[in-house]
């Protein structure tokens, strides 16, 4: 089984119908479909073991997109975020206390909406890491660069 990331679902699956294929740049890959929509999908690396790290044009366009309207992040302060750019700003600007309210020891509400929703698990694992709200907003806001410069947008 391997697992790769669906850019219709939003989500990692179980890749199907894989088949071991290697890249131009001669590293070996998975290819595979969505097993629930049928999307091809990628992979770099082979076996389970291996961490996923694709992250093609379109894949980080779908991670930098507004989440649809109903998974919207909403913030204790009162603040929805629909959005990486709006997590950056809010977390630039949002109080201590809210702050520790959505995360502590055991919890990480941005960290789980960044990975349930957006999809960006390297974010999330990033987020996961931050336990202040200078270092987290630098996480998103390193990544936002980041995936930016994998769709190729100018960057304010
Ligand atoms: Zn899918």
């Amino acid at each position: 089984m391997t697992q790769g990331y669906c850019v219709k679902c939003r989500t990692k699956r179980e890749m199907k119908n894989t088949k071991s294929v290697t890249t131009k740049n001669g590293r070996p890959a998975t290819k595979g479909v969505c097993p629930v929509c049928g999307t091809k999908m990628y992979r770099i690396g082979k076996g389970e073991d291996r961490v996923i790290r694709v992250t093609t044009k379109a894949v980080s366009k779908s991670w930098l997109a507004d989440v649809p309207a109903d998974k919207v992040f909403r913030c204790q302060d009162g603040r929805v975020m629909k959005n990486m750019e709006e997590l950056v700003v809010a977390l630039r600007e949002m109080s201590g206390d809210t702050f520790r309210y959505h995360v502590s020891a055991d919890r990480n509400d941005f960290s789980k909406w960044v990975e349930d929703v957006i999809g960006d698990y390297e974010l999330s694992a990033g987020l996961k890491n931050s336990s202040t709200r200078s270092q987290a907003g630098k996480a998103v806001a390193d990544r936002i660069v980041w995936l930016k410069r994998q769709v190729g947008t100018t960057i304010r």
